[in-house]
């Protein structure tokens, strides 16, 4: 990981960027410049052995002028202030874009989840959620699953909410089992998005899907499912994809059926397949027509960008590319879709969840399928647009797109100052 660059200074600069090219009200940007709310709390937590450890929590609600505060919940040794901070704005962007009506939000644990048990994950997400409950809630702030989480960890914490208030409250988070309110398709929701915006860039650029090589850093949740629909849908060619210890490298393609299958849920890759292994560093820098960083924060920067030449670049991450990145990749030809476009599925099908949830009217997945198709569709079809008119990268026009909507609800209410 680049360690120049943290992900906050990295969400400043390209709001600064966006704030120039608008010339965004200076009070609107100051504002948005500070999150709304930055909680931070202890999270003790009694291990099996008996011992007492206290982990580091937090929760940011970045911006809740266009509803309440969404985003993911992240267990990772990574987690700290600044990158909850950043991953929150990102959020604020992403429901903009994406034109659902929620504010943006992130929490996290300073926790590895790997080394843990499954009761000390238990113990750890309970008292997490106690600690950030008074600000939580279906009208205030709605978590979601995010790298280190899953479906289990949103029903703990939706218990331990529950609990707290007398009440079951299944709205109060998103990405939660079927069983108690869950959405059809919501699991796989992040990849579908990324492959469909794949599919809406690559048709305007003359890129043909069938047969087009792809490498995907990361195989967790978004990185697994991208690469199955990316190979069985579009029949894409699948040539890398990795884990935090590196990969696997084919390529004529990579039977990504059997990798899923015997992946953890974690996205930890099998040890032994027939392919060739590679760093991570190394699939970064594969020459393929389309490239999806699906993993951290931050793997492409000015110094690897030069090497980074793909048709299409894709971020499935949150962040992975920083801004020194951005000019590089532009004057090697390569088409960047950002992450608060690329990713946004995720969001999108929880804030279907959240409106079943208040109906207590559930749909079928097609028509999940069908709505979330329509959303990334037309929020593609915008960004695209803006990009055309303004001759502006894809990324500088998610942000017009973005910002620009939160500007205006802030200027509509008019309690920026
Ligand atoms: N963690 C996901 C993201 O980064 C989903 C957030 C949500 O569904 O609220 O977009």
């Amino acid at each position: 990981m680049d360690t120049k660059h943290s992900a906050w200074s990295n969400a400043l600069e390209q709001l600064q960027i966006v704030a120039d090219k608008i010339s965004l009200d200076p009070g609107v940007l100051a504002r948005l410049k500070t999150p709304k709310r930055t909680l931070e709390v202890a999270v003790p937590v009694v291990m099996d052995d008996g011992s007492t450890r206290v982990f580091q929590g937090f929760r940011v609600q970045h911006n809740i002028d266009r509803g309440p505060a969404k985003g993911g919940v992240r267990f990772a040794p990574t987690v700290d202030s600044d990158e909850v901070k950043a991953l929150a704005m990102w959020m604020t962007w992403k429901c903009a874009v994406v034109s659902i009506p929620f504010g943006g939000a992130k929490g996290g644990v300073a926790v590895d989840p790997k080394i843990l048990s499954l009761g000390e994950l238990e113990r750890l997400t309970r008292r997490f959620t106690s600690e950030i409950l008074p600000i939580l809630g279906p009208e205030k702030d709605v978590p979601a699953p995010d790298m280190g989480t899953n479906a289990q960890t949103m029903a703990w914490m939706m218990d331990a909410f529950s609990q707290n208030v007398g009440y079951a409250v299944p709205g109060v988070v998103t990405g939660k089992p079927l069983s108690i309110g869950g959405s059809a398709g919501r699991e796989e929701a992040t990849g579908r998005g990324v492959a469909i915006v794949t599919r809406e860039i690559a048709r305007r650029m003359g890129l043909t899907l069938s047969g087009a090589s792809v490498a995907i850093q990361g195989f967790g949740n978004v990185g697994k499912n991208a690469a199955l629909i990316l190979a069985r849908e579009f029949n894409c060619r699948i040539v890398a994809v990795s884990d935090a210890n590196g990969g696997w490298y084919d390529p004529r393609g990579l039977d990504v059926e059997i990798l899923a299958r015997n992946s953890a849920a974690g996205g930890a890759l099998p040890s032994d397949f027939p392919a060739e292994r590679l760093t991570n560093a190394e699939l970064l820098e594969l020459p393929c027509d389309i490239l999806i960083p699906a993993a951290l924060e931050n793997q492409i920067s000015a110094q690897n960008a030069p090497r980074i030449k793909p048709k299409l670049l894709i971020e499935a991450a949150n962040g992975p590319t920083s801004p020194d990145a951005d000019p590089i990749l532009r004057a090697n030809g390569v088409t960047v879709v950002p992450d608060i476009l690329a990713n946004a599925g995720g969001v999108t099908v929880s804030y279907f969840e959240w409106v079943q949830g208040r109906d207590e009217y559930f749909w079928s997945i097609d028509e999940v399928a069908q709505r979330l198709e329509r959303i990334m569709v037309n929020a593609t079809n915008e960004v695209w647009a803006i990009a055309q008119r303004e001759n502006v990268d894809l990324r500088l026009a998610a942000y017009i797109s973005g910002v620009g909507r939160v500007s205006e609800a802030m200027h509509a209410r008019g309690h920026w100052g």
